[in-house]
């Protein structure tokens, strides 16, 4: 472990690096320690330095789904960089059928194994184009696989939970340890990653995932109709997405609209004039613009309809 000089022994340590600089938001003020973390070894690594100092640690993908406070975070920030386009490593499903996925019902023909710093949507593509189904609705979603898991991540009906049959964690001591779909508590764009103060907090190094057969043809045609469809309605620009989970049987975004916050400004973050759901960095916002905007998103459409907005994107730091 290195700390702010030249040598290269495991993952270089950064005092005092923004965060801006890894969010999609660009927003989010510095780290105590941050390092960028090239295989497993460097994670479990940074994650002995944070030990050994009995500092905090938090492991974070491509920053597409966070809101950092401006103070930035404290303890150590440890960005996944596993090889966004490593080895995807495909191995039969069972020769004779009959083995279904246990939500999906349907015959599994392959398992599928990568590491969780792979690009969810370089993994969904390749899949596609090797005949596999189950993630043709993630081609264009943005982040890692890591991240994808730790938010469950979805689109067009698909949740990756779906096709998941277990991820492999870091443990304290190095060690590595496998923990299988049925084991792991995923709803809604939620998983024990994102239970808050007390949820998971091992890092994810890789995960399998199991799929069936189908034409490249009719999946490469499913996955550019959900990919135009989503880039009709959502804003290009700096965001993390929808920033709000879909209450039962409404769209977050349609609520707020309803209340006349499109277009809306605080500071130099907007509530998207293309989709409501999207709070954008115009430029200069700072997360407390964004925050202040979240808190009017909620109290108005709470007012306005009784329904409390709960939070698709993380939030870290002190606010
Ligand atoms: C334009 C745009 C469109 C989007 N569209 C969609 C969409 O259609 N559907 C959807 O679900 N999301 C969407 N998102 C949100 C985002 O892309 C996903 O949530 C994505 O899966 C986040 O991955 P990430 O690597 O960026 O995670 P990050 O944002 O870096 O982290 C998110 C959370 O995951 C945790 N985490 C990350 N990696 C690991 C790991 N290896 N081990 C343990 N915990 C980890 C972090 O600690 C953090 O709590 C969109 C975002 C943008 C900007």
């Amino acid at each position: 472990m290195t700390i702010g000089s030249d040598k290269q022994s495991g993952p270089q340590m950064m005092a005092g690096e923004l965060l801006s600089r890894h969010t999609s938001l660009h927003i989010g003020g510095p780290a105590d320690f941050f390092c960028v973390a090239y295989s497993a070894d460097d994670i479990a690594e940074a994650i002995a330095f944070s030990s050994q100092r009995s500092l905090p640690f938090i492991i974070i993908g491509s920053g597409t789904n966070l809101l950092v406070s401006d103070a930035g975070m404290p303890g150590v920030v440890i960005k996944n960089a596993t090889g966004a386009k490593g080895a995807i490593q495909i191995a039969p499903g069972p020769a004779s059928g009959g083995y279904q996925n246990s939500l999906e019902g349907s015959d599994v023909s392959a398992f599928v194994s990568v590491g969780s710093g792979m690009s969810f949507s370089h993994l969904a593509t390749e899949l596609v184009d090797r005949g596999f189904a189950g993630l043709e609705w993630a081609v264009g979603i943005p982040g890692t696989v890591g991240g994808a898991i730790a938010g469950n991540a979805g689109a067009h009906g698909g949740e990756v939970s779906h096709c998941l049959r277990f991820v492999e964690v870091l443990e304290k001591d190095g060690g590595r340890k496998q923990i299988t779909r049925e084991d792991m508590l995923f709803s809604y764009r939620s998983s024990p990653w994102k239970s808050g103060r007390e949820g998971e907090r091992r890092p994810i190094v890789g995960a399998e995932f199991e799929f069936r057969r189908d034409s490249a043809e009719h999946l490469r045609e499913t996955a550019r109709t959900y990919l135009a469809g989503r880039r009709s309605i959502q804003p290009g620009g700096w965001s993390a997405g929808s920033v709000f989970r879909n209450p039962p049987g409404f769209a977050a975004g349609a609520l707020i609209e309803q209340c006349g916050l499109k277009g809306f400004r605080i500071g130099g973050a907007e509530i998207s004039p293309v989709h409501a759901n999207f709070i954008v960095n115009t430029g200069k916002a700072s997360a407390s613009d964004v925050l202040a905007l979240i808190e009017l998103c909620q109290e108005k459409v709470s007012l306005s309809f009784g329904i409390e907005l709960s939070l698709e994107i993380v939030v870290l730091g002190e606010q």
